[in-house]
């Protein structure tokens, strides 16, 4: 039994960011970090800006001098973090197994997935889609069964890529690899490497596990093992995020109106009851809708402040649920929808409770 593992990438993701808010930049060479005249290294280059050959990290004194006419932006990281929590709440829509490695980057175990999808790699595109939907911005994503093969897999497709190296392809892949792309090898164990006539896959996997130890100690293991495709480390959920949500399948399908608001409102009673038993209170709602052709949409409500009185959550729930029937789907028959509450709290409602209905 195989895990199914995704490794999800936003692309020059604080630049992206950047470019979304101000369209005028849309098509510049965008370098985010600081001024080029103070010291400061790149954060993140649009891939206009990667065209003139800057990157990360990279000193902006640089950059400038690689692109003189790029336009430099001042890092805003708290936007960007909230960019981020938007992209975990998507994430945590399919899977709790959800470990980051940065605020553009993560790890997802999908073995099971809320969906109950099977398929890892439609489970992507539907993760690849819903964060466009969310956050308008793209990403790359990597499928296979361990963290290694998927992170480097996200690499093979960028910007806006998919990627797959199911089991029986990963042999292949590996022995043509270049051994710098496995994440541990850094600059100083790439030339070691090379010193030692070991630059692709299959050199690599020619050398005994004893030989590797002897020239990079522990390091050694790994690299005998990554060149294999054995990598066992599970993914660490780096959140406790929980969450409550109940559905309904309709008898027959439907259109909003006064019975769709009805079934809303029991679906509403029925989650705030069960979060009231709990003294959990959520501070973001989740709507899904399951069409007629079963495609099926999610859409995040997040608030400042947890929703402490069931009004206030029915009627976020109700003109998201009309936006989606009438701007985003107008006239497309409903056979399921669902509402649920995640990012939550224990602790006492700040103010007297209100009777719902
Ligand atoms: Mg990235």
């Amino acid at each position: 039994m195989h895990r199914k593992i995704i490794h999800v990438d936003m692309d020059a993701f604080y630049a992206s960011i950047e470019i979304r808010d101000n369209p005028d930049l849309r098509g510049l060479p965008v370098v985010v970090g600081g001024k080029p005249s103070q010291r400061g290294v790149v954060a993140a280059a649009s891939y206009e800006a990667r065209k003139y050959g800057i990157r990360s990290a990279m000193p902006c004194s640089r950059a400038y001098r690689l692109c003189p006419q790029a336009v430099f932006i001042p890092p805003q990281f708290t936007k960007y973090r909230e960019v981020s929590r938007e992209l975990h709440d998507v994430f945590h829509e399919y899977t709790d197994l959800v470990e980051a490695l940065a605020l553009d980057e993560a790890w997802l175990d999908v073995t099971e997935n809320k969906m109950e999808e099977p398929s890892a790699t439609r489970v992507a595109e539907q993760i690849k889609s819903q964060i466009y939907e969310t956050v308008r911005l793209t990403c790359s994503a990597g499928v296979s069964y361990n963290k290694f093969l998927a992170k480097i897999a996200t690499e093979e497709n960028k910007p806006n890529g998919l990627f797959v190296i199911p089991p029986n392809h990963a042999h292949d892949y590996l022995m043509r690899m270049s051994v710098r792309k496995i994440p541990s090898v850094g600059k100083v164990t790439s030339q070691k490497l090379e010193g030692l006539g070991i630059r692709w896959g299959q050199e690599l996997y020619d050398q005994s596990e004893g030989f590797l130890v002897d020239h990079f100690g522990k390091l050694g293991h790994v690299l005998y093992d990554r060149v294999r495709g054995v990598d066992n480390r599970p993914v660490k959920p780096d959140r406790e995020h929980k969450s409550i949500s109940v559905e309904t399948t309709f008898l027959k399908d439907m259109q909003y109106g006064n019975e769709m608001v009805k079934e809303l409102q029991d679906l509403v009673e029925r989650l705030w009851k069960r979060t009231q038993t709990k003294s959990l209170y959520g501070r973001t709602v989740t709507i899904k809708v399951k069409f007629k052709n079963f495609q099926q949409i999610t859409r995040n409500v997040s608030n400042d402040e947890p929703y402490y009185d069931a009004p206030h959550l029915f009627q976020t729930c109700r003109e998201k649920l009309h936006t989606i029937c009438f701007q985003d789907f107008p006239n497309t028959p409903i056979r399921l929808i669902g509402v649920g509450l995640s990012n939550l709290s224990e602790g006492q409602p700040k103010y007297v409770q209100l009777e719902l209905f």
